[in-house]
């Protein structure tokens, strides 16, 4: 690990005017919040990152979960992820959430690993995390190798032929699901950002993993009003049963009137390169009645432009089945 400089911003307008001298947005940047660590730190030990200065922002008053004047939930950047999956308002109302932070890591990861952080995490592709490779997200302009070469777990939808890593985050999945909103203090002052928006495909910029600019610090992340009657769930497929990243994964919330689905909101993990929010699974799904066939015709609308490499086609038919079982299992919760 290279040397770096270690310190305790007192306050988040220190925290941001320090890392606003940061020749890019914090990923990759030279100087860096870090917050559990379980990311950061594993990449700098693999010399993947190498900040020359690490700002702690464990002490400032981000870890609070509170309910919003509108009904909502506002969710500390600093909250741990093992108290924001058992806190008692998100286990009643927003229980996809609870559920995906669960099927994460493990709880000792979970115990450190936060909120922010865990939106910031960084893909497990291993040429990423291996500086004898190429590769165009930590080096652009270096080549892709994964695409000729190991890419089973890697993505299958939003990639491009600059790069086909996948977001691996479960917390993510939920949140796409949920609409969260994510809220920034940067140099030049608050702004509010939907989910949706926040996180980047690669493009011919793999590099640019979000729209933080440099400096920016995530401050907390809001969910809008719980969907009375709905039900959700998150369902993780991956080749053991804990420790390990998501193959596909289905958050879903959904609600069903009379029989027919009146309204969904469908976000699938371990196939995009971003957490992969299907408005064309929602879209076949509304109106039309909550079965098997119709949960299916859902997942075969979100994986429509699913794009296969050499080891990953499995995976379209995986999250297909994925989707529609989480479908299944929600609606007899
Ligand atoms: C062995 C292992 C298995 C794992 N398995 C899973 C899994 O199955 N599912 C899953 O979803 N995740 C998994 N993870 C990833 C884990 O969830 C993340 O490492 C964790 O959530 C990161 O949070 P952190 O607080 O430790 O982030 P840190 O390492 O502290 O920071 C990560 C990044 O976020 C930036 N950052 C942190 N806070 C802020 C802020 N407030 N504003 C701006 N930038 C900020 C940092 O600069 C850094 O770039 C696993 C990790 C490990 C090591
Ligand atoms: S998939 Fe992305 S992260 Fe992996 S080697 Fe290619 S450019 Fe790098």
């Amino acid at each position: 690990m290279k040397t770096f400089e270690f310190t305790r911003p007192p306050d988040a307008t220190t925290a941001i005017a320090t890392a606003a001298h940061a020749k890019t947005a914090q990923q990759s940047a030279d100087v860096r919040f870090i917050a559990g660590g379980t990311t950061l730190v594993d990449l700098m030990k693999l010399n993947v990152e190498t900040p020359a200065r690490v700002l702690d922002i464990n002490r400032l008053p981000l870890d609070k979960i509170e309910p919003t004047s509108d009904g909502g939930l506002k969710i500390g950047a600093t909250v741990r992820n093992s108290d924001l999956a058992n806190h008692p308002t998100v286990r009643r109302d927003y229980p996809v959430l609870s559920q995906a932070l669960l099927n994460g890591a493990s709880a000792q990861l979970r115990n450190m690993a936060t909120t922010a952080g865990n939106i910031l995490q960084r893909t497990r592709c291993m040429y990423f995390r291996d500086t004898a490779m190429p590769c165009n997200k930590r080096e652009p302009g270096t080549g892709c190798p994964a695409i000729t070469g190991a890419n089973r777990s890697l993505a299958v939808l939003g990639t491009s032929e600059h790069c086909i890593a996948t977001n691996p985050s479960d917390m993510c999945v939920a949140m796409a699901a949920l609409e969260a909103t994510i809220h920034v203090q940067g140099p030049k002052g608050l702004r509010s950002i939907a989910f949706g928006d926040f996180h980047l495909l690669p493009g011919n910029t793999p590099h640019r993993e979000t729209v933080l600019e440099p400096g920016d610090l995530i401050t907390h992340v809001t969910l809008p009003t719980p969907i009375k009657g709905s039900k959700q769930l998150y369902l993780k497929l991956r080749d053991r049963a804990s420790y390990e990243f998501a193959l596909a994964s289905a958050a879903v919330v959904i609600s069903v009137v009379g029989g027919s689905v009146v309204r969904a909101r469908i976000a699938l993990g371990g196939v995009g390169a971003k957490p992969w929010r299907s408005q064309e699974a929602e879209a076949a799904l509304v109106g039309r009645s909550a079965d098997k066939a119709s949960f299916r015709k859902a997942a075969e609308a979100a994986m429509r432009d699913a794009k296969a490499q050499s080891q990953n086609g499995f995976k379209i038919e995986l999250a297909k089945r994925c989707l529609t079982h989480a479908l299944q299992m929600a609606i007899t919760t």
